[in-house]
């Protein structure tokens, strides 16, 4: 066996590793680039194997940084079945037209720009809506936990990763010359305690981990402490009459968030304010959850919540936006509101209309729910900028910014370090893949101090014998 890693080396996109394995060569997550525009379309553009020679895919997640890059693919002639879980199949067929609608309006847009400059510069985008439907046709959905083979030596399954609906671990088992040997790549990993997820459960004799470290090297905060932080926000809002804006990423974190203003209004914590989740993609991706309600995915808690209380997706209060004239009406209701809207970083979306309209009123409150990369408004915002820029017009910042760090869908350094600590026997060889070089570097510290040796941080394209 060897496996060759063309992504997430030493970064967190691109997630992408070939497997070979008893004749066969089997692609592990076939995630996009993200970063600056020439560097990633670069790397996206440069698929480092034969696509026609890999038998199979298989997906950990519906995140486009694992499975953006399906449609490339298929683009260079692969043509074999891309397995993954029911929910992953889903939300994968939504991503990829999500992604593929980017990337053409993103071309077209440059494009532009340069013809007005008179320049030659041209891109093309990297995929079509065709190409993205070509992969989804591709998808081939299994139940948690049953064994698929592959040919007559190999087979694998799809283990609960508690990172997002439908998210596996992927479990490789080969009949070697030598054995039965097991691999075992977690994908993105969630967290012990979360508000939706269950928990991921470290399985029994891996020989070779492959596993994440985006946060090798840092604690999140504990997620008992999200309920007063929104009481408080939302009482204000009640008593001034303002507009919470809340800018989430479409999958998972708005579903967190309705289910928690559900829970809190059925208590009766808060009172049943409107709430508008305005972004088409997170109304889509909400349907897709409310049809997966019985994933194994979802925590007990989360099940026994449902089973006694009902969709928590759908609130009394809580209104669906799709069009843009209800969008732009929200403009002249008057508060007390929450509006949730993408995108998560403030860098597009509706959500910056939003923000353009109620950054200069007192009682607005900004409520920032997730990560803010370096550079973004988001970022600009939550350091509290007097003055921020939005479609190149200046707006002054009277809104108030509360930023809520509990929400996060990765494993932080203590549950990584659980994780591996409870794996039995002891792996092989762990390579740790899918985080920043100081990240990973801070986790094969932890890693060592725990007297877990033979630890591997892999470059980009290296390939290693499986022994
Ligand atoms: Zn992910």
């Amino acid at each position: 066996m060897r496996i060759g890693f063309y992504g997430a080396a030493g970064e967190v996109t691109g997630s992408r590793h070939l497997l070979e394995a008893e004749g066969l060569r089997i692609l592990l997550d076939c995630g996009l680039f993200q970063g600056h525009r020439r560097d990633a379309i670069e790397k996206n553009r440069r698929t480092p194997f034969d696509p026609k020679a890999v038998d199979a895919v298989l997906l950990s997640h519906a995140h486009v940084d694992h499975c953006g890059s399906l449609p490339i693919l298929v683009k260079g002639g692969f043509a074999g079945p891309v397995h993954c879980t029911e929910a992953t199949a889903d939300l994968t067929g939504l991503m990829l037209a999500d992604s593929a609608h980017l990337q053409e309006s993103d071309a077209q847009f440059f494009n532009k720009i340069h013809q007005r400059r008179g320049d030659a510069e041209r891109i093309e985008p990297l995929y079509t809506q065709e190409d993205a439907k070509a992969a989804a046709a591709r998808l081939r959905p299994h139940p948690y936990a049953s064994w698929v083979a592959l040919n007559e030596r190999v087979r694998f399954r799809f283990l609960n990763a508690g990172h997002v609906l439908g998210s596996a671990m992927i479990e490789v088992e080969a009949r070697t010359a030598k054995g039965v040997r097991r691999l075992l790549f977690t994908g993105d990993l969630g967290r012990r305690h979360t508000l939706l997820m269950d928990p991921p459960e470290p399985p029994r004799s891996v020989d070779w981990l492959l596993t994440e470290s985006t946060y090798g090297g840092r604690s999140h905060e504990a997620i008992v402490d999200v309920e007063p932080i929104m009481k408080r926000v939302i009482d204000r809002a009640c008593a001034e009459k303002g507009k919470v804006l809340i800018p989430s990423f479409a999958l998972e974190r708005t579903q967190e968030i309705l289910f928690i203003f559900d829970k809190m209004m059925r208590e009766g914590q808060i009172p049943r304010i409107p709430v508008y989740v305005d972004s088409p993609m997170a109304v889509s991706i909400t349907e897709i959850f409310d049809r997966h309600l019985d994933s194994v995915s979802f925590s007990d808690e989360f099940k026994q919540y449902v089973a006694k209380e009902g969709d928590p997706f759908e609130l009394k209060c809580v209104r669906y936006v799709r069009s843009v004239d209800e969008s732009k009406s929200l403009n002249d209701l008057p508060g007390p509101m929450v509006i949730l809207s993408a995108s998560g970083m403030c860098e597009g979306g509706r959500i910056l209309h939003h923000l353009r309209n109620n950054l200069d009123k007192e009682t607005t409150t900004i409520l920032i729910v997730g990560y803010q990369a370096e550079g973004t408004l988001g970022r600009r915002l939550e350091e509290g900028a007097e003055k921020v820029k939005i479609f190149g017009l200046e707006h002054r910042v009277w809104a108030r910014v509360e930023t809520v760090h509990t929400f996060s869908a990765h494993a932080d350094r203590g549950d990584l370090l659980w994780f591996i600590g409870a794996l039995e026997p002891r792996p092989r060889r762990i390579f740790l893949v899918h985080g920043e070089p100081s990240a990973r570097a801070a986790l094969a510290e932890g890693l060592k101090a725990a007297g877990i040796e033979r630890v591997s941080a892999p470059a980009y394209a290296e390939t290693v014998d499986l022994v």
